[in-house]
């Protein structure tokens, strides 16, 4: 059964789908905000087989960068936790290199690439230098790795209207009032929350609704 957090807590990966657009229903990630403890769907995922690709991947990056003289911190090295008056903001970049007064964050993903990769390696440029004071005053440039390519992300990428396109999700997010919750099969058939907690909720494993075979074309 669902707890009321004593304040809303906002993890980075619940917002970037919602600032890309890949994501519509609001009210999943108000949901996850304000609550804990919520009754989920059962895991069909393969954490174990995805946990070992994104280590191995994660590995190859801190070998070559180790290798050309950068100072590396990795995962649980790099969580964050930044406390505003309306919510909690927490993430984990996959690594920092550090060489002189630059910086790095690389995020690692064995999926396929989607924007919203690039929107939370941008929310870990914006909170790094927020969270530590070591780099409070480093400019941090990105990477996104996948198995096949990367893709750089400039500091200057997070200029003005990312930063207050962000802002308003978290206070959205960490309003009390409930947002616009919209189902769908495809959205729901990536959400965690049951049925139990969202008696809206559409069961489609990634199908929706208005799939269906027609004969004029
Ligand atoms: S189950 Fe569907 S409607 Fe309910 S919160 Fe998740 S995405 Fe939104």
């Amino acid at each position: 059964m669902a707890e009321k957090r004593e304040k809303p807590y906002i993890w980075v990966t619940w917002l970037t789908k919602l600032l890309v657009g890949d994501n519509s229903c609001e009210w999943a990630a108000w949901f996850k905000a304000h609550y804990q403890k919520y009754d989920r769907v059962p895991d069909t995922f393969d954490s174990a087989k995805w946990q070992m690709q994104h280590t191995e991947l994660l590995n190859r990056v801190r070998v070559d960068l180790e290798a050309e003289g950068k100072t590396v911190f990795i995962e649980r090295q790099n969580r964050f936790t930044l406390k505003g008056a309306i919510a909690t903001l927490g993430g984990r970049p996959d690594l920092i290199a550090i060489s002189g007064d630059r910086g790095v964050i690389y995020d690692v993903k064995t999926g396929q690439p989607t924007p919203s990769d690039h929107v939370q390696v941008m929310t870990y440029m914006y909170s790094m230098p927020k969270a530590f004071r070591q780099y409070r005053e480093m400019a941090f440039d990105g990477m996104v790795v996948y198995h096949d390519h990367r893709v750089p992300i400039p500091a200057a990428a997070v200029n003005d209207s990312f930063v207050s396109g962000l802002i308003d999700l978290i206070r959205k997010v960490g309003s009390p009032e409930p947002l616009r919750k919209v189902p769908s099969g495809m959205e729901c058939g990536f959400c965690p929350i049951a049925s139990s907690e969202c008696p809206e909720r559409m069961e489609g494993n990634g199908k929706g609704e208005g799939d269906n075979e027609v004969s004029d074309f």
